[in-house]
């Protein structure tokens, strides 16, 4: 067995990466194990927005979208090789199911809540406009919206925020397996294979990320997950568990997203808004981006 890590990331897609970078950047021991490479899971197989949430504003959730959309402008500030401001284009037929009036309400919001000048605002594109719009049918066309959001890179920016995290003194090991945690009074020995070895590591905290196509159908029993790990956070706050689906299902089982928050607070010992921006800025001090 090797030395012990604060923090033992399982998975090198973004969110492992990133939950990486944030930790070492505070000055915690970070290693990273991923089984087949960097990004090679759904971080490499979005649909590659940097997105504030426009669709969130239909279920009130107001913050979450200041903050994907504050998380937005750090991006496109601090990352501007790998994410870039795009034109969306909104058609609405005379069948679309939102009128045109709550569409322009939505998009309005959306651009106050963005809060930044420098983010060009949206638009109503005029009729006799709408013929350069490559390929739109305009037959029972009411009206087109234009609003801005961001795109990426989705691979690329695993691999830098990675790079970034290693920068900052994490490590990684790829390709190398999780095969089980045991939990313990002062942490966990997380067993992983590599190059058909088993290596046994001790951790203070572990970070599991990225098995939502192993549990996505199956939320209850995460659920029921977090509440017995919940215990043992309450027991030994330093031994934590969080898995990403869960995070993907903050809205219908908020315990799981106060698991989720207080994993964040607990490793990066503060408030992660302000640690991923800080990270941002430790990435753009190594002169990453
Ligand atoms: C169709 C689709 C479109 C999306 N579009 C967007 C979008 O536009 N914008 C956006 O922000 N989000 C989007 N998302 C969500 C986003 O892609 C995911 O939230 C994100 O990629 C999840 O990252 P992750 O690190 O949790 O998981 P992953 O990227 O899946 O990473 C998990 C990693 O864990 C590794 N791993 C698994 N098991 C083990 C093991 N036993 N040992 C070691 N390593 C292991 C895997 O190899 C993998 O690399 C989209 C998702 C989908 C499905």
């Amino acid at each position: 067995m090797t030395e012990r890590y604060d923090l033992v990331v399982i998975g090198g897609g973004i969110h492992g990466v990133g939950v990486a970078q944030a930790a070492a950047a505070q000055g915690h021991t970070v290693l990273v194990l991923e089984q087949t490479a960097l990004a090679a899971g759904t971080s490499s197989r979005s649909s590659k927005l940097i997105h504030g949430g426009l669709r969130y504003l239909e279920s009130a959730q107001f913050s979450l979208v200041r903050e994907c959309l504050r998380e937005r402008a750090l991006l496109l500030k601090l990352a501007p090789d790998l994410v870039r401001l795009r034109p969306f284009y909104l058609p609405v037929y005379r069948h679309t199911q939102r009128r045109p009036w709550k569409i322009r309400l939505g998009l309005a919001l959306y651009d106050l809540l963005a809060g930044s000048s420098k983010v060009s605002r949206y638009s109503s594109i005029s009729r006799h406009h709408w013929e350069r719009l490559d390929g739109l049918i305009t037959e029972d066309l009411e009206a087109v919206y234009c609003y801005p959001d961001a795109q990426t890179d989705d691979a690329a920016l695993t691999r830098a925020v990675m790079q970034s995290a290693q920068e900052l003194g994490a490590e990684l090991r790829v390709p190398a397996t999780l095969q089980q945690v045991e939990c313990h009074a002062q942490g966990a020995i997380v067993h992983y294979q590599m190059a058909q070895q088993s290596y046994p590591q001790e951790a203070q905290a572990y970070h599991l990320s990225g098995f939502a196509k192993v549990k996505l159908k199956d939320y209850d029993g995460a659920l029921e997950e977090f509440n017995r790990y919940d215990s043992v956070l309450s027991g030994n706050p330093n031994t934590l568990f969080f898995k990403g689906y869960c995070y993907e299902g903050m809205k219908k089982y908020p315990q799981a997203g106060q698991a989720y928050r207080r994993y964040l607070q607990t490793v990066t010992q503060g408030n992660y808004a302000d640690h991923a921006y800080n990270r941002l800025r430790q990435w753009q001090a190594k002169g990453l981006i």
